[in-house]
């Protein structure tokens, strides 16, 4: 587009063609992600300096393709009889883009003449041992390059001397000293000291390569004997490995005396030491838990866990590194006010706990350095906002609707993930909601409850309810940037960051710069108010009847009130949710009565 408005405006060609290049270069670097550190610039041929050859031409002549798609019999399929992949791919390139330039081609013609006979027939052999050498730099530009393909460099370097020997005798050709014409271009690169003279560096580096490495670094056997002592070692050890886990075995069983005790092996942990109950009283301090571990008593102890999905995500897209994080709730510390900014790693948290306390029930090992688990009978989530259009719910009642249903079932031995709940509603009605289910959740359910949320006035909910927790994920500003620590840390988060993460999203400087400067108005206006609403100051009998219904406690009716909620019930007309939210409030009201 930008190419042929130049041409519009009437730029010469060679504007023209140099735009064209640089456009084409960026869009190369777009595409593949990263810098084209092999690709300094782009050149086109000029139009003028070529011979014309149409793709009909190109076509009807069979110069590299046969009418039926064929790479052969062509025209170059018969003149390639290149040693290299490099001297094919310039055979090709020479054949069609034939140049108008006659001096260039009676350079060719010298030099084919001159590599006639013998001496070409040397040089031909010595050529044996050159890979594409173009390819290979340019895979080791991109990081791309196999270890194969090094070596293949390894022993193009060596070649060089038995090349340049080849080309010796054709230093002194005739007619390449007449000044008259100009040099003939293999006596010139024979004449040339430093031209094919392998670097001495390079080599050094090369020959830390096996002598035939395996095709791809994960395969191991890449690195040469010799050239590392921790490598030798750990080779050796893997070489002897049978004997040496017998070996290792033994000696455990001696030092500690544990006579079952066994070096196992799996994918998620690689080799382990296995003791069985009997002998836990005899391991020594120095070993460290890995994992399974089911106890009696209400705990859910996470050290060191990971979301095994994200974590996957991370590495395979930026080669990023995880941020472990422990989580310990029992029975003195039964939920955790999950504060941080956007982005911090909140969900991601929440999430992973529910993952490891599902791997672990099935039996699996968990994505975690040890876990200890007691009895758990559901796995209860309120994560994220989904309209259910279908059967006309809106975001919020999707979301009061799935947090009720939790309120009603989730018991002491229930994890229960809330993810910002009344984040569907204006901001007071949401607050008001968000801690009246987490007084719920706390005071009722008393369930294992991971409460992640953006209101920072929840954060005093663990002053006057003794078995919640303030953590936070780390963040840390730099300038107008953020970084984001994704560690969690005990007590609360000061801010949320939110206008900084709509910055990074790519938000433009306006929307940002507006959003700046009315938070500041916000905080300066709520540092100004003098009544700060208690959310969790006891209420009247009054209001608690009053509250009920937003706290997500059912009112207390009395028995008559049942049966008149019993009689208001029309079977026939209700859905499927609402017989069953009628039967959850039936049940709850029945059990206020004491009945
Ligand atoms: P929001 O409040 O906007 O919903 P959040 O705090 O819930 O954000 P997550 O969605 O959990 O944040 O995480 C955002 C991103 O941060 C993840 O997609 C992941 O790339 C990264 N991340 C989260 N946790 C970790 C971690 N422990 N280690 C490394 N990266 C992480």
């Amino acid at each position: 587009m930008k190419v042929r408005s130049l041409e519009a405006y009437g730029a010469d060609q060679a504007t023209v063609a140099h735009a064209a290049a640089a456009a084409l270069l960026a869009y190369a670097q777009h595409t593949q992600s990263q810098a084209l550190a092999h690709v300094q610039s782009l050149e086109a041929p000029g139009g003028q300096d070529l011979i014309e050859l149409p793709p009909t031409t190109l076509r009807n002549l069979e110069l590299t393709r046969t009418l039926r798609g064929e790479d052969s019999p062509t025209l170059l399929s018969l003149l390639d009889t290149c040693r290299t992949g490099m001297g094919s791919r310039l055979l090709r390139h020479w054949l069609t883009h034939p140049r108008r330039d006659r001096q260039q081609a009676r350079d060719r013609h010298q030099a084919v003449g001159a590599l006639m006979g013998p001496p070409g027939e040397a040089l031909r052999q010595a050529l044996r041992h050159v890979s594409d050498v173009e390819r290979i730099t340019a895979r080791i530009a991109l990081r791309q390059v196999r270890p194969r393909e090094l070596a293949g460099l390894r022993e193009t370097l060596a070649a060089l001397p038995s090349i340049r020997a080849a080309l010796g005798p054709m230093a002194a050709l005739p007619g390449s000293l007449s000044a008259s014409q100009p040099a003939q271009p293999v006596a010139e690169l024979a004449r040339h000291e430093q031209a094919l003279q392998p670097d001495a560096a390079i080599l050094d580096c090369l020959t830390a390569l096996a002598v035939e490495p395996a095709a791809l670094v994960r395969d191991g056997g890449v690195i040469a004997p010799g050239v590392d002592a921790e490598l030798d070692d750990l080779r050796a050890i893997a070489q002897n490995c049978d004997a040496y886990l017998l070996d290792l075995e033994t000696r455990e069983r001696t030092r500690t005396g544990i006579a079952n005790l066994r070096v196992q092996f799996n994918k998620v942990h690689g080799f382990y030491i296995e003791v069985t109950s009997s002998g836990l009283d005899r391991v020594p301090a120095d070993y460290q838990r890995r994992q399974p571990e089911f106890v009696n008593h209400p705990c859910i102890d996470i050290e060191a866990g990971r979301h095994p999905v994200v974590q996957s995500r991370l590495q395979e897209t930026r080669g990023a590194a995880f941020i472990a994080n422990h989580c310990r709730l029992d029975a003195r510390t039964k939920m955790l006010v999950i504060t941080g900014p956007n982005m911090g790693g909140k969900s991601t948290f929440m999430r992973q706990v529910a993952l490891i306390v599902l791997l672990a029930s099935i039996g699996s090992f968990v994505p975690a350095q040890a876990c200890r688990l007691g009895p758990i009978d559901a796995i209860h989530t309120r994560i994220g906002a989904a309209d259910d259009l279908a059967n006309a719910q809106s975001t919020f009642m999707v979301e009061m609707t799935e947090a009720a249903a939790i309120l009603h079932r989730a018991g002491e031995h229930s994890l229960v993930l809330m993810d910002e709940i009344g984040r569907g509603t204006s901001t007071d009605d949401g607050l008001a909601l968000a801690g009246a289910i987490a007084a719920h959740l706390h005071d009722r359910n008393r369930c294992f409850t991971l409460f992640a949320t953006h209101y920072f006035e929840l954060t005093a909910f663990a002053q006057t309810h003794p078995q919640a927790l303030n953590v936070h994920v780390g963040a840390v500003e730099s300038g107008a940037d953020i970084v984001f620590l994704h560690e969690i840390a005990p007590g609360p988060a000061s801010r949320s960051y939110g206008v900084q993460v709509a910055r990074l999203a790519g938000m433009p400087q306006a929307v940002v710069r507006q959003a700046r400067s009315t938070l500041e108005s916000l905080e300066q206006a709520e540092l100004a108010r003098q009544d700060q609403v208690d959310l969790f100051a006891p209420q009247s009998t009054e209001a608690t009847v009053a509250a009920g219904a937003a706290s997500g406690a059912p009112p207390l009716p009395t028995g008559q009130e049942v049966l008149d909620l019993l009689d208001t019930l029309q079977p026939d007309s209700l859905s499927p949710r609402e017989a069953l939210e009628a039967l959850y409030r039936l049940k709850d009201a029945a059990k206020g009565t004491g009945a």
